[in-house]
């Protein structure tokens, strides 16, 4: 059964069967969706800037990288 955690108050609850999913109850559904309506709310989920400054990972242009050394 898969299980998950009520997004307002983290009580864990299953999936299947109930109709205030992802929410555990009505009461929570309501406050999380007038924290929405406040626009209090923030979405969580990955850092994903298009506009993001490279500095950290740079690809490698060439051939791959073998493993082990290479005597030329
Ligand atoms: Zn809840």
């Amino acid at each position: 059964m898969r299980v998950v955690a009520c997004p307002q108050c983290g009580t864990q609850l299953p999936w299947d069967g109930n109709r205030y999913r992802p929410f555990c109850s009505e009461r929570c559904r309501l406050v999380d969706l007038g924290a929405w309506l406040d626009e209090k709310y923030t979405i969580p989920g990955p850092l994903d800037d298009e506009s993001a400054d490279t500095g950290d990972v740079a690809p490698i242009p060439g051939r791959d990288r073998r493993s082990g050394p290479e005597d030329g």
